[in-house]
């Protein structure tokens, strides 16, 4: 399995200087195996994503997007997702209820007159497929997907353990303890991953005052990881104002703590950042 970063960065896009080397757009993750393709979320990285999608004709094969939530930072690169527009690509999304209402009736109001020049989804090109998220395991071409709910302030974010044929990774972004202790449910989605991806909005300190935010520590991903026995964690869904160098010093105190056999990296946007399993 081959997993992409094309956004890594929690809450609002980070430019300039002391953002190039992780990169400053919001989550959107690519896991390809063999011919098949999951995308995690569409945030701004998404636009990315979808260009190259386009550029190596991937368009044309049904495209698969799971979404934790739709907070605006997981969305905000729906509207300019190149497949979207094209009349030959076929989207499945799958999403949560969030505040309650279907996952296509949150992102048809997303596109509202008020909020974009696009009105509706009967304006985007590409047939597109909605399915509420559940919490049954499903396949998805040879993908086995397991989704939980988590939470993240007034709503909940799906976490997903996404098994191939040569490994397993867990996503699990926007997800917060506010007692400080792994939810089960996370601990569950992580059992012997070979790749957690973890929110690690926070460092222990900054943590502390925010316990209801629905963000996680360094601290509390690396507890995650540790205690499901997974190979290799990488610290996510970076504060919008961590520069690269504080995300450098987040990995390092992160290393310094883990155990041995546990390996630990900062989310990389880009080919750099690119994680094989
Ligand atoms: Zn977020």
């Amino acid at each position: 399995m081959r997993i992409r970063f094309w956004g890594v960065r929690g809450s609002f896009v980070a430019a300039g200087a002391d953002f190039v080397r992780y990169g400053g757009n919001t989550p959107c993750v690519e896991i390809t195996e063999d011919d098949h393709r999951v995308i995690l979320d569409l945030g701004s990285g998404a636009i990315g994503l979808g260009k190259a999608l386009l550029a190596s004709g991937a368009e044309k094969r049904r495209l698969t997007v799971l979404l934790s939530h739709t907070h605006m930072d997981h969305i905000m690169g729906f509207p300019f997702f190149a497949p979207a527009f094209h009349p030959k690509a076929q989207i499945d999304i799958y999403g949560p209820r969030g505040a309650g209402r279907k996952i296509d009736h949150v992102l048809d109001e997303s596109l509202n007159p008020d909020y974009s020049p696009l009105y509706s989804l009967k304006n985007l090109n590409a047939k597109l497929e909605f399915h509420n998220l559940g919490e049954e395991p499903f396949q998805l071409q040879d993908f086995e997907v397991t989704a939980a709910a988590l939470p993240h302030g007034r709503i909940d974010s799906y976490g997903f353990r996404i098994r191939g044929a040569t490994g397993v990774v867990t996503y699990l972004t926007d997800v917060g303890y506010s007692d400080g202790s792994p939810a089960p449910a996370a601990l569950e989605l992580a059992r012997d991953a070979d790749l957690v991806i973890h929110d690690a909005t926070f460092g222990p300190e900054d943590w502390r005052g925010h316990e209801k935010w629905g963000h996680a520590s360094w601290e509390h991903a690396l507890a995650v990881a540790e205690r499901a026995g997974a190979k290799k964690l990488a610290l996510f869904h970076h504060a919008p104002d961590r520069t690269d160098d504080e995300v450098d010093r987040f990995v390092a105190l992160a290393r310094d703590a883990a155990p041995k056999g546990l390996a630990v990296i900062g989310a990389m946007e880009g080919e750099a950042g690119v994680v094989e399993i």
